[in-house]
């Protein structure tokens, strides 16, 4: 089995923990700002880490992704659900990752982003529509693979930025590609 499809067979449950709902932190709090530290994916404080972001992920309208940050730890972890966004093409389903990095992106396009973190804002950001991150799963270390395109590479760019402190903001080509949130999903 390919490490893409370990990603895409696993989900929360392989955590063992609950997760619980936490609050999301917002721009400018420092931690959102900062590199996050790497962390030891076996560590049960990243293990439950990783389990509640999935599930404050899950009762975010509209959410897709969110970093460890955003829940004010500066851990390097996130996780990522695109599956149903009308921009998906390649899917791995529900994720965590720690430690991730790109090691491969091509073909940027600009797309609109926002952030649970500046909800009040979207921009449009260019990105890698192309895309190959390797990190490592909680709860297991094993080191995986993803490879992907379309959204779900735009979703992995945006927290992997996350977790060396930058936001979309951060990636807009200027106040002009910067605008008022009308909706959230
Ligand atoms: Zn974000």
């Amino acid at each position: 089995m390919s490490t893409s499809d370990v990603v895409r067979d696993w989900s929360e449950a392989d955590l063992g923990v609950d997760g619980r709902v936490l609050e999301v932190v917002r721009a400018p709090a420092g931690v959102l700002s900062a590199a996050s530290v790497k962390v030891d994916p076996m560590d049960s404080a990243v293990v439950q880490l990783a389990a509640d972001l999935v599930a404050t992920m899950r009762v975010s309208p509209g959410c897709v992704g969110l970093a460890a940050s955003q829940v004010g730890i500066g851990l390097h972890v996130f996780c990522v659900d695109v599956v149903g966004h009308p921009k998906a093409r390649t899917t791995h389903g529900t994720f965590a990752l720690c430690n991730a990095r790109v090691v491969e992106a091509s073909r940027k396009e600009k797309g609109r982003e926002g952030c649970m973190s500046v909800p009040d804002l979207t921009g449009d950001v260019k990105r890698a529509t192309r895309l190959t991150v390797v990190g490592q799963l909680p709860g297991s270390a094993e080191e995986v693979t993803v490879e992907t395109d379309a959204f779900e590479a735009r979703a992995l760019q945006h927290e992997v930025d996350h977790c060396e402190g930058f936001l979309f903001l951060d990636r807009v080509a200027g106040a002009h590609a910067i605008f008022p949130r009308k909706t959230y999903l």
